[in-house]
């Protein structure tokens, strides 16, 4: 098949990322290969076993497809990356591990990426480019935004609403709302490490701890 996969950033995100890509690639279609791609590279290089090159580069491979998954934490460079790649007519990629668990009516847009253990609930809608990273969890009724990134066990319960471009930080815990009264995180908002959430955060708010707090308001 002419269709090449590519993993966008060589830094933690995309060698962590990389591995769940190849065996997701092994299952679909063998002898499909995925590289990396960085612009930080000058050259074509080696990167934990798999080809690396920068983007003008992989431009000019001769594929008739081309899939990416943008595997950069940031999710305004993640947008800046979509929106190139989309006037490219580079299409995104989905990858997610084996052991994720996706229950009923899930609608998750494109170039998402689901970390081993990851689970998403019954009925939960997610935008373009979700990071979720390692045993974090949307539970049921969720609606999470476009460039929203989940560090490590996150624990969103049901009855969320994330807004865009949203950063949740390693071990965060979101009370769950209600169909009636979901609990909001606006746009932009950042919740620290550890953080336990348990009323909504206004856009560009920055909370921590337990029970979280507004650190900075923007
Ligand atoms: N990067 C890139 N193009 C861009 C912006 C970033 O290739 O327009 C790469 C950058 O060179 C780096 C990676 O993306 O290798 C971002 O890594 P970072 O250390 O921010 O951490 P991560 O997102 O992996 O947690």
């Amino acid at each position: 098949m002419n269709e090449i996969f590519a993993v966008y950033g060589v830094s933690g995100c995309g060698r962590s990322l990389m591995p769940i890509a190849r065996e997701q690639l092994k299952s679909l279609y063998n002898n499909s290969q995925v590289i990396f791609i960085d612009d930080a590279l000058q050259h074509n290089t080696i990167v934990n076993r798999s080809i690396a090159m920068n983007y003008n580069a992989f431009k000019k491979l001769a594929y008739a497809r081309k899939r990416v998954l943008i595997a950069i934490a940031s999710s305004s460079i993640r947008e800046k990356i979509a929106d190139k790649l989309e006037k490219d007519g580079i299409l995104l990629w989905q990858v997610q591990a084996t052991s994720t668990v996706i229950m009923d009516e899930v609608m998750i847009s494109e170039g998402a990426a689901l970390s081993p253990f990851v689970t998403i609930g019954a009925n939960v809608t997610i935008g373009k480019c979700f990071h979720a990273n390692l045993y974090s969890y949307v539970e049921h009724d969720c609606i999470i935004g476009n460039y929203v990134t989940f560090a490590p066990r996150v624990s969103c319960n049901g009855n969320i609403h994330i807004h865009d471009h949203v950063y949740v930080g390693a071990g965060a815990v979101i009370k769950q709302g209600t169909l009636d009264k979901p609990l909001i995180i606006g746009t932009g908002a950042i919740i620290g490490m550890g953080a336990v959430v348990t009323k909504d955060v206004p856009a560009g708010a920055v909370v921590v701890g337990n029970p979280a707090r507004l650190l900075l308001k923007s």
